[in-house]
C-alpha cells in the first residue's frame, strides 16, 4: 500500500484540458452530482434553522478579517502560549522546509520508540511495523517505521506522504475518506470529502482488494466495520501521529480539530508523539471565537449542526494530567506562499477561508468536472483562487477562469469571501503576467478586451457594434425545429464559445430599439413600463 499519486499543480494539465476529460466520465459526474446534492440539501436544512445565520456569517467574516490583518501578532502569541504549555513550534517557509522538519521529527520519534517500552507493552527495540523493512533501524542506513495521519489537506499540499515514504516511514491515513483515497492509489477531489467521487460499490471493491478480505457486505455499516477493524490495529500499535488543524488558538496556544468519525481523536490521544501541521492562516485570536466558527463550519461543510468530535488540546499533559495524551507535541507552521497572498490587498480575503468546502458543493463548474480537473488538492472555487496564489501566478493560470462567476460560492461561504471578486482580480493578474508592459500590442485577448471596453463606453459605438454583429452572424444562422435561430460556429477566438455550445442568434430588434419604437407610437395607457 502506498500513498498514491499526489496532485501537483505545477505539472498537472491545464484546467480546460483536464476538465474536458473529466466531463466525459459519466460515472464520476453521477457520483459528484449525487454527493453534492445530498450535502447541499442537508446544509440548506440546518442553515434554515438558524434565524441569525447572516449575523453568524458577518461575525465569522469579522473574526477572520481581524486575524489576517494582524497575523504576525497572533502567530507570535500562539507560539508563546503553545511553548509555555510544553509544545514545540517550528516555522517552515515552504513545502520543502516543512517536509524536512516533519520527516526529522518523525524519525526522532521512531528512534525514541526503539529505546523505550511502548504503550502496547512491547520490549524496547522490537520492530514496530508490519510492512517490508519496518523495524530495520539497526542496519544503520535508514530508520524505518510508521506514522498514523489525520485530517490534513496541508500535508497533501506539501506532498508529505512521498517524503515520508522516501525515508522508509510508512504513513497510514485514518480519516475514512482519506483511507479510501490511499488504499485506492487515488487523489483527493474535495477538501472536506476527499473521496466524494467514489460510490459505495467502488469503495467496497477497494476494501476487498486492499484489506485482503474474503467477504464484505455493501451497506455503510459493513464498510465502516471493515475500516474500523483495519484502523484499530494501527491506532493501538503506531506511536507517532501527524495531524492537521482546523484552528490554532492564539490566546491559549491550543489546537482544534473537528471531525465526524473519532479517528482523529484516536490519533491525537493514543500516540506518544503528535506532530501537527498547519498553515499560518489557521490561527484565531481567542477561544471564544470558536463559538462562531464551530457553528458555521459543520453546517457549511457536511450539513451537521455540530461535529460529533471537537478536539482541542494544548501542549502536553503535566501534573495530574501527565500521561494523558502525547508526551511530545510539535506544531509546524507553514507559510508556503501565504505571505504572498497576504501582500495582495484585493486577494487577501482568500486567507479567511475555513476550508468548509461549501463553495465546491455549490459551484456548477465543480459539479460537472469533480475535483481532479483542478490539478490541486484545493479544488472548486476556493482552489481556483488559492492554488495560483500559493504557487505564484505563473502556475495554474487557467484556474481563475474555471468559473461562471455566478456568485453561488459567495452566497454559501460562511465567512463571506467574495470569491467572484477575487477571481476577476486574479484574471487581471494573469493578463498582466502574460503581457508584461506591452499589454495590447502583444496579446490578442488584451486587444480584444480593450476594444470591448471602448465599445461599452460609448452608446453610439455599442449600437453600431450590435448592428454589425447582427449583419455578421446572419450567414451563420441556422433554424431549429421551433424556428428559433442559432449560431453553431463562430470564427477565430470567438469559436471558443461555440466549440461546446450553440449560441442563440441576436434578436432583430434590441430592447432599446423596441422601447424607442414603443415610445414613438405612444404606449397604451396603464401599460407597465
Ligand atoms: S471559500 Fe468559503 S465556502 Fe469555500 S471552503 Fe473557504 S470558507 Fe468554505
Amino acid at each position: 500500500m502506498s500513498g498514491g499519486t499526489a496532485l501537483n499543480p505545477k505539472t498537472a494539465p491545464p484546467f480546460p484540458i483536464a476538465a474536458t476529460a473529466m466531463v466525459g466520465n459519466t460515472q464520476l459526474r453521477k457520483n459528484v452530482r449525487h454527493a453534492t446534492d445530498v450535502i447541499q440539501a442537508k446544509r440548506a436544512r440546518v442553515v434554515g434553522e438558524m434565524p441569525d445565520w447572516q449575523a453568524l456569517r458577518d461575525a465569522g467574516s469579522a473574526v477572520r478579517e481581524h486575524t489576517i490583518r494582524n497575523l504576525p501578532f497572533y502567530l507570535e502569541q500562539f507560539e508563546r502560549n503553545c511553548t509555555a504549555a510544553g509544545g514545540h513550534v517550528h516555522w517552515a517557509r515552504d513545502a520543502a522546509e516543512a517536509r524536512a522538519i516533519v520527516v526529522r521529527l518523525a524519525q526522532e520519534a521512531i528512534a525514541r520508540g526503539r529505546t523505550a517500552p511502548s504503550i502496547a507493552g512491547r520490549p524496547a527495540g522490537e520492530p514496530q511495523g508490519t510492512h517490508p523493512g519496518a523495524g530495520e533501524a539497526a542496519d544503520g542506513v535508514a530508520l524505518q517505521g510508521e506514522v498514523i495521519k489525520i485530517k490534513s489537506m496541508t500535508t497533501e499540499e506539501i506532498q508529505l506522504n512521498r517524503a515520508l515514504e522516501s525515508v522508509g516511514i510508512h504513513p497510514y491515513e485514518t480519516d475514512l475518506a482519506e483511507l479510501i483515497i490511499q488504499l485506492g492509489q487515488d487523489q483527493p477531489s474535495h477538501i472536506v470529502v476527499p473521496a466524494l467521487h467514489k460510490n459505495r460499490q467502488q469503495i467496497r471493491e477497494i476494501f476487498l482488494r486492499e484489506m485482503k478480505l474474503e467477504h464484505l457486505g455493501e451497506s455503510p455499516q459493513d464498510l465502516a466495520d471493515a475500516a474500523r477493524r483495519f484502523l484499530r490495529e494501527k491506532f493501538l500499535r503506531v506511536e507517532t501521529a501527524i495531524s492537521g488543524a482546523n484552528f490554532l488558538i492564539a490566546e491559549t496556544g491550543g489546537v482544534c480539530v473537528v471531525e465526524s468519525e473519532g479517528n482523529g481523536r484516536m490519533c491525537l490521544t493514543l500516540p506518544k508523539t503528535l506532530i501537527t501541521l498547519a498553515g499560518i492562516d489557521k490561527v484565531v485570536p481567542r477561544f471564544q471565537d470558536l463559538e462562531v466558527l464551530l457553528q458555521t463550519l459543520p453546517r457549511s461543510a457536511t450539513g451537521e449542526r455540530m461535529n460529533p468530535y471537537n478536539s482541542v488540546w494544548t501542549g502536553v499533559g503535566k501534573g495530574y494530567a501527565a500521561g494523558d495524551g502525547p508526551e511530545h507535541f510539535h506544531v509546524v507552521l507553514i507559510d508556503n506562499g501565504r505571505t504572498e497572498v497576504l501582500a495582495d490587498a484585493e486577494a487577501r480575503q482568500t486567507l479567511h477561508c475555513i476550508r468548509c468546502g461549501a463553495c465546491q458543493n455549490a459551484c456548477p463548474v465543480y459539479r460537472e468536472t469533480g475535483g481532479h480537473a483542478y490539478g490541486s488538492v484545493y479544488a472548486g472555487p476556493i482552489g481556483a483562487i488559492l492554488t495560483p496564489q500559493l504557487l505564484g501566478m505563473h502556475y495554474a493560470q487557467s484556474l481563475p477562469y474555471a468559473s461562471s462567476l455566478c456568485g453561488a460560492c459567495y452566497e454559501v461561504c460562511p465567512v463571506k469571501i467574495n470569491i467572484p471578486e477575487v477571481l476577476v482580480h486574479l484574471r487581471g493578474r494573469v493578463v498582466e503576467e502574460n503581457t508584461g508592459g506591452l499589454k495590447t500590442i502583444t496579446n490578442p485577448e488584451a486587444m480584444a478586451m480593450k476594444a470591448a471596453g471602448a465599445i461599452f463606453r460609448s452608446e453610439g459605438r455599442f449600437r453600431a457594434a450590435q448592428r454589425l454583429g447582427r449583419m455578421g452572424e446572419t450567414p451563420l444562422e441556422r433554424r431549429d425545429g421551433q424556428g428559433q435561430k442559432w449560431v453553431s460556429w463562430l470564427p477565430g477566438m470567438l469559436g471558443g464559445w461555440t466549440n461546446v455550445r450553440d449560441l442563440r442568434a441576436m434578436p432583430q430588434q434590441t430592447f432599446r430599439e423596441w422601447w424607442e419604437e414603443r415610445e414613438r407610437k405612444g404606449a397604451p395607457a396603464g401599460e407597465a413600463g
